[in-house]
């Protein structure tokens, strides 16, 4: 029994995760070309053919430019609001096998899928909650969020695996060269979550069982991996967390975080007493 995620790049420039149970294998998000999806992949040693299926979060081509290509290249499902569908309509043609993502989940093998209704200046935005059901350990990706909405954020909550965007540091965004209205986007409640907020949801968050949190979609312009995890890192320390804490690469797959040994790793250990 098996339950990993893996990011194969995040930013601007591209998102997809890759989340796998038992024998069971679907992306969230294809934000890439369907050359960089197969090395990708390639790297991750996955035959993109044993894909399931796609959920898409939102229509921004940072993730959903592969979709099209993915479907009819290699036969991926593609699972996705009916509005977000109609605003993907130049990426497909018509010949992919395409589903409707209802609010109330979809179960793919293993895996059970929730979306979430974010905030984020796409038509119908989605984080997802995945559980793989023989464990019932979840794994949540939340990105491309201006604000973490109540929703969210009890969605997210006891998840065993975190995906958080930490977008942008906000002195660098303020002091960067983006015009007004871009930085007025990007910091808006329907933009990206900055470091600091994405501290104070992680420090919400953390639990003794969640085995991990992998800060995604960091900006080239305003951020920086080891700022972001600094932040993050400081916003957790009243939790006392001692899982896993890393940033995703825009341009290269991370490693392949398995979750239920990730858990396992911070309930069996040893217990260092509060006094201490
Ligand atoms: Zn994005
Ligand atoms: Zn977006």
């Amino acid at each position: 029994m098996t339950f990993s995620i893996a990011s194969l790049g995040s930013g601007s420039r591209g998102n997809a995760f890759l989340v796998e149970g038992d024998d069971t294998r679907i992306l969230v998000d294809a934000g890439f070309s369907g050359r960089q999806l197969a090395r990708r992949l390639d790297i991750l040693e996955v035959d993109p053919e044993s894909i399931d299926a796609v959920v898409v979060t939102h229509e921004h081509r940072d993730h959903s430019g592969g979709i099209g290509v993915g479907a009819r290249r290699w036969g991926w499902a593609l699972k996705m609001s009916s509005r977000t569908r109609r605003a993907c309509t130049t990426l497909l043609r018509g010949q992919e096998t395409c589903d409707d993502l209802p609010v109330s989940g979809i179960r793919i093998g293993a895996l059970e899928i929730a979306p979430v209704p974010t905030c984020h200046d796409a038509v119908d935005p989605v984080a997802v909650v995945v559980r793989h059901v023989p464990s019932d350990l979840r794994a949540g990706i939340a990105t491309d969020l201006g604000r973490a909405t109540t929703p969210v954020r009890q969605a997210l909550r006891g998840c065993a695996f975190l995906v958080l965007e930490a977008n942008h540091d906000e002195r660098l965004l303020r002091e960067g060269s983006y015009p007004w209205g871009v930085k007025q986007r990007i910091g808006g409640s329907r933009g990206h979550l900055s470091n600091r907020l994405a501290a104070e949801l992680a420090r919400e968050l953390a639990h003794p069982r969640l085995g991990g949190i992998l800060l995604a979609h960091l900006s080239h312009e305003c951020n920086d991996p080891d700022l972001a995890l600094d932040r993050v890192g400081q916003g957790l320390l009243p939790k006392r967390y001692d899982g896993v804490l890393a940033a995703a690469a825009q341009d290269e797959p991370s490693e392949r975080y398995q979750i239920d040994e990730l858990v396992n790793a911070r309930t069996s250990g040893p217990q260092l007493s509060l006094f201490t």
